[in-house]
């Protein structure tokens, strides 16, 4: 089996001049992205690291960070990607449960990776200033370790449904197989240019934007903190072709005061995943943009694509689109066994893209893949073409008196609202119902009625009763100057607390 790092040396053999990452002015051709990560190999050699040892990587996305990230890979270490954000305590936690012995952290981090560090006994390299002169002075390591199999490469930590952070164990194979998937569907070719604006410690920007382009041989231009205007300007100013994002990146996008001033006639395709995407948005970016705009479907433990729209083939706007090649999807009742056709159910995932396993948790491990088949904790359904529609998270599902709801149905509908820009429908306790649909909503500049906060949201209510079944309409719905995200942009439910 290939170890995921020689995806690097491949590009550098065909196009040794061609850029790689890009950020601003700086410019990593492919060959200078070898050359620096058979340096932080020998970087590792030096500090007694050996293969099979955690070593994590805490940044976003800066320059240095994608050497960092094969340097590790190609000297058959396993890297521990982490949010920048993290708070000492995390990082302790993180870098405790991974038993990783050295962490590269960007030199902004320091002040929550050193206390941390110190914690778990993780000695540490700041990427700062300094760093490119110490890789100057390390000794190569020109060749790639050999993987094998089952060989971990990447352990990547998820919350999942429940509990602490867990580590999904994902092999060469996974990743490198996965990030084939996105080269196939994007159609992605040396002279794209895509947009690298996800977060790379995150599976989506790790495999989709970092890897694939990679492997293409195409270009990726990276954004270490998403910022519509910032990304309107790199759109225009490096020709993106393929953009890569969260639903609320395009609803940023689509928002964005001033955005007819750019120039964005070469992007092609638009790629969506992480959250549901409004039908709304979609059809909104479509025109306003003129690319094809693509949704699809995975999770960090599946490396992370399963399923997509397709570019040349069907392609169901609302939908998550067809299993790709090679991954099996089933749909399962809470027994396990199969539903009819059509029926919902929680989808169920085998095949290439499957994790290992939770790191050093067995128990984990078996719940969440009890007979091969890994529980994703996502409802969904397949319709008769073999398209897949994904209905809600299972955790997501609101039960009202005895009425299962699912908060994205009354999502779509709060969409459709002209004053409504992001929208997100929890459940609130209730003594008579159990459960009673809550939605929370920001609005778009200048909306109509914002001055009036309450009375437009009795009007939001009274919009959604007008178009929903009796007992699924917002019995509150609460406006808020902007809802609470995770680091590549998903809105974050459980942090909306209504009481
Ligand atoms: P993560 O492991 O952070 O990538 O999160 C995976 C979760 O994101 C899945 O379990 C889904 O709940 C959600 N997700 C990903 N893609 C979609 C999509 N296209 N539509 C709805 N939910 C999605």
């Amino acid at each position: 089996m290939t170890n995921l790092a020689t995806i690097v040396g491949a590009s550098a053999q065909r196009n040794p001049a061609g850029v790689a990452i890009k950020m601003d002015d700086i410019e990593l051709t492919f060959t200078a992205l070898e050359v620096l990560s058979s340096k932080v190999a020998g970087l590792l050699a030096a500090r007694g690291v050996k293969p099979g040892d955690r070593v994590a990587l805490i940044a976003p996305n800066i320059p240095q960070m994608p050497p960092i990230y094969f340097g590790i890979l190609r000297y058959g270490a396993i890297v521990v990607p982490l949010n920048p954000l993290l708070k000492s305590r995390e990082v302790a936690y993180h870098l405790k449960d991974s038993g990783a012995t050295l962490a590269f952290a960007w030199d902004g981090v320091m002040a929550e990776v050193v206390p941390g560090a110190q914690e778990s006994g993780t000695e540490v390299i700041a990427v700062d200033a300094d760093f490119m002169a110490l890789l100057a002075g390390a000794e190569p390591i020109p060749e790639v370790a050999l993987a094998q199999k089952d060989d971990t490469a990447v352990i990547l930590y998820t919350s999942g449904t429940t509990g602490r952070p867990k580590g999904a164990e994902l092999t060469h194979e996974n990743l490198r197989s996965n990030a084939e998937v996105s080269v196939s569907l994007f159609n992605s070719q040396p002279g794209d240019v895509i947009f690298g604006g996800l977060p790379f410690f995150h599976i989506f920007g790790q495999t989709c934007a970092l890897n694939s382009a990679v492997m293409a041989g195409a270009t990726v231009t990276i954004l270490p903190r998403f910022d519509p205007l910032k990304a309107l300007e790199i759109i225009q100013r490096d020709k993106v072709t393929i953009f890569e994002g969260v639903p609320t990146m395009y609803i940023a996008l689509l928002r964005a005061p001033g955005r007819e001033n750019y120039d964005l006639s070469t992007l092609r395709l638009a790629a969506s995943g992480g959250s549901p995407l409004p039908l709304e948005v979609l059809h909104e970016f479509e025109t306003v943009f003129g690319a094809t705009m693509l949704e699809g479907y995975g999770l960090s433990e599946t490396s992370p694509v399963v399923t997509f729209n397709q570019l040349d083939g069907i392609r169901k706007p609302g939908s998550i689109g067809q299993p790709v090649a090679g991954a099996q999807l089933r749909v399962l009742d809470d027994a396990g066994n199969d539903v009819e056709p059509g029926a919902v159910g929680e989808i169920a995932v085998a095949g290439p893209y499957v994790m290992k396993g939770y790191w050093n948790n067995p128990e984990a491990t078996a719940q969440a893949i009890p007979d091969g088949w890994f529980r994703t904790g996502d409802l969904g359904r397949m319709d008769e073409d073999g398209v897949y529609f994904i209905v809600d998270r299972k955790k997501d599902m609101i039960l009202r008196g005895g009425y299962n709801i699912y908060p994205r149905e009354i999502e779509e509908v709060l969409y459709e609202h002209p004053a409504v820009a992001e929208a997100a429908v929890v459940g609130m306790p209730d003594d008579v119902h159990g459960e009673e649909v809550c939605a929370a909503v920001s609005l778009k500049p200048g909306a109509v009625g914002a001055e009036d906060p309450e009375a437009l949201a009795a009007e939001i209510v009274e919009f959604v009763k007008a178009r929903v079944a009796a007992y699924k309409f917002p019995r509150r719905v609460i406006i808020m100057d902007t809802l609470p995200k995770g680091p590549t942009g998903k809105i974050l439910k459980r942090e909306i607390s209504v009481s």
